[in-house]
């Protein structure tokens, strides 16, 4: 396919027929065929569009530039569904964009933005994307036929068929409140089914986070991703190993604590791309570890659920249940061949981190945390009274006695444990440290009774190495 440069570097100020055929310059060759939906015909109301976003919409539009709502608010609305948040698209450039607001900042480099700021509401407004040749007057940088920058400035229907899918590429024009669909997005939110736009291999390898955004928009919006989508991922997925480290850190927040984290897992799960992006955790299922599965599936559920709440959600706490089973393996390695537990804990987490954080730049507050949450584990098992009590008071019990919950699915043992420590924190100090025995071997967890039955947990006799001062789990 011939690299065709069609508008370079400056927004086109000619008006283009909209069956003129686009070639990407990567080879992509669409017709975008316009279909306007009147206001009539379709659902969205300004009522469900933040005030934020209509004032960024209208000042705009009175400007003289066109303006719109786009991508993933235009296609929650269709569906009925609130927005997270409210992109825009404009003919203004950035800077054009910055005279117009106050409060606007110009950001990035790879994808030059302005973000129009309303108390803690920020509107991004974005600049139609044209195509041209890399290297043209434009600022466009292609390696390997990834997009590395992309600020070449062009056409609303140019700017729609750079977009993934196609039912992201809608805008709502705000002079008239129709919608305009470029690309047969509306018929894809009727069929339920995500398109890419252009040919998935090209579609990809400019940008492999595409793979991801396909699964995670597959399981929050409850729709399928086309065969000629998905087919590429086997081959494809290696090239996440490329994908900036912090950008798929930011995707995987996205995917995990956005209410949808169960399906999304599962959909990673069943995609084939959870080894490209957590190989350890795909590595400890594939062994058909069922309490494992148990644990992760729980553990995003839970998240779901406090979401839902309205409740708060740690990063760390996810990421710990995401990587335990490696970290847990790992970790009875190193104690089988000898080594003493705190130690075996402390290198099993750092190895497993390191190796997670190749991929997915998990920022160095969350591992602490999640190290924390881990190396806690062991110490639920010693049931006396000086430890019960110094482990209580840990900043991170919380967390850790949440893990510990999710656990028992290990082992019947395991569940008892969990109904101890939550027995346990009901009971005043007093009640607590008279049913608990003094010290000596550190306690059981397999025969371990109530609290507030008044029956100390028996302590269970364990072989102990010199120096072990936490047990194994
Ligand atoms: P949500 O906000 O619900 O997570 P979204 O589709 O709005 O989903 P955003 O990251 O907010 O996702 O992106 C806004 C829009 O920008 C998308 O709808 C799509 O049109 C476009 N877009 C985002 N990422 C890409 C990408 N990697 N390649 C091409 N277009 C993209
Ligand atoms: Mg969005």
């Amino acid at each position: 396919m011939p690299r065709t440069a069609i508008y370079c570097n400056q927004r086109a100020a000619s008006p283009r027929k909209d069956s003129d055929r686009l070639n990407l310059e990567s080879g992509n060759d669409i017709a975008p065929t316009l279909r306007i939906i009147p206001r009539d015909q379709h659902i969205i109301s300004r009522k469900n569009i933040s005030k934020a976003a209509l004032r960024v919409l209208y000042r705009l539009n009175e400007a003289g530039y066109a303006a719109y709502l786009v991508g993933g608010a235009v296609r929650d609305l269709l569906l009925g569904l609130q927005p997270k948040d409210f992109d825009v698209a404009t003919s203004a450039t950035p800077d054009e964009v910055k005279k117009l607001f106050r409060n606007c900042r110009l950001i990035g480099r790879r994808f030059r933005l302005a973000h129009v700021v309303f108390g803690p509401e920020i509107i991004e407004v974005a600049t139609f994307r044209g195509l041209g040749e890399e290297g043209g007057e434009g600022d466009r940088h292609i390696v390997d036929g990834r997009i590395v920058r992309d600020n070449i400035w062009g056409t609303i229907e140019e700017d729609a068929i750079r977009r993934d899918f196609r039912v992201n590429a809608m805008y709502y024009d705000i002079s008239d409140f129709s919608v305009r669909d470029y690309v047969g997005g509306m018929k894809d939110l009727q069929d339920r089914v995500l398109r890419l736009i252009g040919d998935p291999d090209i579609r990809y390898h400019e940008d492999p986070v595409r793979m991801l955004r396909a699964a995670r928009l597959a399981a929050k919006l409850d729709m399928s991703i086309e065969a000629a989508a998905m087919a590429p991922f086997e081959a494809l997925g290696p090239l996440l190993a490329d994908a900036a480290p912090a950008r798929l850190f930011d995707e995987s927040l996205k995917m995990f604590l956005s209410g949808n984290g169960l399906k999304s897992f599962r959909m990673l799960e069943q995609s084939g791309l959870l080894k490209f992006l957590f190989p350890a955790t795909a590595r400890a299922l594939k062994r058909g570890d069922e309490a494992l599965r148990s644990l992760v599936e729980h553990g995003l559920e839970n998240t779901d659920a406090r979401i839902a709440e309205g409740k708060s959600v740690t990063p760390a706490f996810l990421f710990a249940v995401l990587l335990w089973g490696e970290v847990r393996d790992v970790a009875h390695h190193w104690i089988a061949r000898g080594q003493e537990s705190t130690e075996a804990w402390a290198r099993a987490s750092a190895q497993v981190v390191g190796e997670q954080c190749q991929r997915v730049a998990i920022p160095r507050r969350f591992t602490f945390t999640m190290e924390e949450i881990w190396s806690l584990q062991p110490r639920f098992e010693q049931i006396q009274r000086k430890r019960v009590f110094r482990l209580m008071t840990h900043p991170r019990f919380r967390a850790a006695f949440d893990f510990l919950l999710l656990r028992a699915d290990e082992s019947p043992a395991m569940r008892e444990l969990g109904l101890w420590w939550a027995h346990a924190q009901q009971l005043p100090q007093e009640v607590l440290a008279a049913a608990l025995p003094a010290g000596g071997g550190s306690a059981a967890s397999d025969h371990i009774a109530a609290p507030v039955a008044g029956r100390p947990p028996r302590p269970r006799r364990r072989r102990r190495k010199p120096g072990d001062k936490s047990g194994s789990v």
